[in-house]
């Protein structure tokens, strides 16, 4: 028997004394080292009556330790369920309760505000890191190093992870040992990652793309991951010339480029820098390669479904694009009665592969929606695959703006509006209006300092795009509101502006 997600990631470095986390301040936890904990914590979950398949919620800072209770919870068959180290404990009680989780693990400081609501929905509570009550760190001292695996099967679930909840309420994805590893093992030898490889890791851990996309294809690998408790430029200027490779969200890239001291040489050493999690602006792009010679890879995916397209990593990147479907994924575009659209077409994105899901806990009704009967997921997402077959997202079907009977691509609007001087970024809407249903409204960010000229800008739009997509009215606001993925959640926009043209 086996346990093939802690025998592919972990088991396999069992006894390896080399690096895999290296902390800012330089000390370094070999793969023995973190396995040795992630046993003795699998020895504290079991004698806490842990059994496989129960589910632990974790909200804890990003610390060797979180990640080793993630190993732990692989080694012990139990369900890990990381929590945004953001949410407040009115958040966390929904998560607790519709996730029926057996223990919440939390920080110290987060203990006595949470131990009322575990109480109440019947959870064990336990604090990660040293404290007066005795924490799972002191519990774990003299249990032995090494624990017998669980067996598990490929298809027992190995993760609840929340949805962003970028577009309303977070969904618990049940996502499954194979659901894990199948991308992440293709897309370790897509990007060639070796043992060799040290990733610059700023991502939190409790979303996909830094717990599963970059740690599991450096673990698959047996590289190693540079470790920041959160994103800060300075460090990362600081610790570039240590790493290979880099994962970031958009603004990670933007953030670099602001600085200076952000120059070829230091990212001389690197060979990979990867973009995820939201749309890249082809301006970083044309930046990011004149300043360092790089050229960022742009690649697609999401909560449910792990990863969906990858552009390639030799061959064109296409600034604009997330590329083309990984081996094993198959991806269409339907229409709005799930009929397949000729290529060049705009319409919803739909996957199927390894990587989909099991569905959404505890929502049968969603999951039926959204997980058709012949294995496609409606990611959510409109695209469409151009004449070489790589993959455009034009933004999310909940965006989209329908005005007088014309389906409106709010990103088609956002990149004239980009471009014009004094913007920094824009986001555009779709708010209620008498005649059409909804009208065009364009929320504008200038640039620090700068008073764009919002008539030069409207005469602008209106010389480059079709009259029914015209902004209605543009409007400048301080900034955009995002997520702590750096997701721009334009239902709060949608919210805010709503009565832009109510009936006075
Ligand atoms: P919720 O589903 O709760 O509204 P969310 O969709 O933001 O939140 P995630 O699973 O974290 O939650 O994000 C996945 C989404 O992120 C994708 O559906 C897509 O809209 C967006 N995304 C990911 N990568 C890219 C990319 N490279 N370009 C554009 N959008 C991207
Ligand atoms: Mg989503």
């Amino acid at each position: 028997m086996a346990n093939p997600l802690y025998d592919r990631l972990f088991g396999k470095h069992a006894g390896k004394t080399t690096p895999f986390l290296i902390l800012p301040d330089g000390t370094v936890v070999t793969h023995a080292d973190f396995l040795a904990r992630a046993a003795q914590f699998a020895h504290v979950l079991t004698g806490l009556g842990l059994a496989p398949g129960d589910r632990l919620a974790a909200q804890v800072e990003k610390s060797p330790e979180a990640l080793a209770l993630y190993a732990a919870c692989a080694q012990a068959g139990v369900v890990f369920l990381p929590l945004n180290t953001g949410y407040t404990v009115d958040e966390l009680t929904y998560f607790i309760d519709n996730s029926g989780a057996r223990l919440v693990v939390c920080d110290g400081a987060k203990a006595a505000g949470l131990a009322p609501v575990a109480e109440r929905l019947g959870a064990m509570i336990e604090t990660l890191n040293a404290d007066a009550t005795g924490s799972l760190m002191d519990k774990a001292e003299g249990q032995p190093d090494s624990f017998d695996t669980v067996d598990r099967d490929a298809e027992d679930l190995a993760a609840f992870l929340y949805t962003s909840g970028t577009t309303g309420r977070s969904k618990g994805a049940m996502l499954t040992q194979k659901n894990l590893l199948s991308n992440s093992e293709t897309l370790a030898e897509l990007w060639r990652f070796t043992a060799d490889d040290v990733l610059l890791h700023a991502l939190p851990i409790f979303h996909t793309h830094g717990l599963f996309v970059a740690t599991n294809i450096t673990l698959i690998a047996g590289g190693a991951l540079i470790f920041l408790p959160r994103f800060d430029v300075q460090e990362m200027l600081r610790l570039m010339p240590q790493a290979t490779a880099m994962m970031g969200v958009p603004t990670f890239y933007t953030r670099l480029l602001d600085e200076d001291g952000f120059t070829r040489d230091l990212a001389q050493g690197m060979r990979l820098f990867v973009s995820g999690s939201a749309p890249l602006l082809a301006e970083t792009h044309v930046r990011f390669e004149e300043r360092t010679g790089h050229r960022i890879l742009e690649r697609y995916g999401m909560t449910e479904t792990n990863m969906n397209t990858s552009n390639p990593y030799d061959g064109e990147r296409r600034a604009g694009t997330v590329g083309f479907p990984l081996p094993g994924v198959d991806l269409k575009i339907t229409g709005s009665e799930g009929e397949e659209l000729p290529q060049g077409e705009v319409g919803l994105i739909e996957v199927r592969g390894p990587n989909v899901f099991k569905g959404y806990w505890q929502m049968p009704e969603k999951t039926r929606e959204e997980l058709r009967e012949d294995g496609f997921f409606l990611t959510g997402d409109l695209g469409m695959v151009d004449e070489d077959g790589y993959v455009h997202i034009v933004g999310r079907n909940k965006d989209l703006i329908i005005s007088g009977g014309y389906n409106i691509y709010p990103k088609e609007i956002e990149m004239v509006l980009d471009d014009q001087p004094g913007v920094q970024e824009s986001a555009v809407i779709g708010v209620p209006h008498a005649d059409f249903g909804e009208t065009v409204l364009g929320l504008i960010v200038p640039e620090p300092g700068a008073t764009p000229d919002l008539d030069a800008i409207a005469a602008a739009a209106g010389a480059t795009l079709a009259r029914f997509k015209h902004p209605r009215k543009l409007l400048v606001i301080d900034e955009l509101p995002r997520n702590t993925m750096g997701k721009v959640q334009k239902n709060i926009l949608r919210d805010a502006y709503k009565d832009t043209f109510a009936p006075a």
